[in-house]
């Protein structure tokens, strides 16, 4: 077990009620990605969902839809599923209560969505409980780890398909920093998945309100 998989010791110091993959029994993966949309990544990333007929899910940060709003319309535009990821990528461990939900709030006036992932991982019990009565908090089942710039593309790879099982969240990002060794792995495990059987499902982003 790696620190990219979530085991259950890491689940069970979070609070409760987060979503580390999708109850299924169903050969069904779930590629999400995160921090962008960005002009440099987001176009690409959609090339090679495209290039396959994939769906995916994108955790937006509000401050680059405000940018790039014509890379945002993209990803509406493919079917893609969108998810708020704060206005500023902000952290939870180090950002006051109220601070912290009005990033939320912010990020919401731009990315319609009942789905809510945390930037870096963190998340404390109390934003937990008040966000759960509006979104749907998506943590992951594997993390490609293409942001690390100590990984090797094959060990981003590797990461993604180790920890695939039916029902599994990973995790990749269309942001600069990530952008050569996403766009290794990527294709390769879509790939994989493909010839494993696998099918790729996105999250239901509708607002429920
Ligand atoms: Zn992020």
């Amino acid at each position: 077990m790696n620190f990219y998989s979530a085991p259950f010791w890491i689940r069970a110091i979070y609070p409760q009620g987060l979503i580390w993959g999708v109850p299924t029994k169903q050969r069904e993966v779930f590629l999400t990605f995160d921090d962008g949309p960005v002009p440099e990544v987001t176009p690409l990333v959609l090339s090679i969902l495209k290039k396959y007929n994939v769906k995916a899910t994108f955790f937006c940060v509000g401050e680059n839809v405000d940018k790039h709003p014509e890379v945002f319309d993209l990803l509406l535009k493919d079917g893609h599923a969108i998810g708020n990821h704060t206005y500023h990528h902000v952290k939870a461990w180090k950002t006051d209560i109220n601070s912290y939900l009005s990033e939320v709030e912010q990020c919401n006036q731009l990315v319609k969505s009942n789905l809510f992932r945390p930037p870096h991982g963190q998340i404390t019990r109390k934003i937990s409980k008040i966000l759960r009565k509006e979104y749907r908090i998506i943590m992951w089942s594997a993390l490609s780890g293409d942001y690390d710039k100590k990984l090797s593309k094959d060990q981003c790879l590797a990461n993604a398909v180790n920890n695939t099982r039916p029902g599994s969240v990973i995790v990749f990002h269309d942001s600069m920093k990530a952008r050569e060794r996403m766009e290794y792995a990527l294709p390769l495990y879509i790939e994989y998945c493909m010839k494993n059987g696998y099918t790729f499902g996105k999250f239901d982003s509708l607002k429920m309100q």
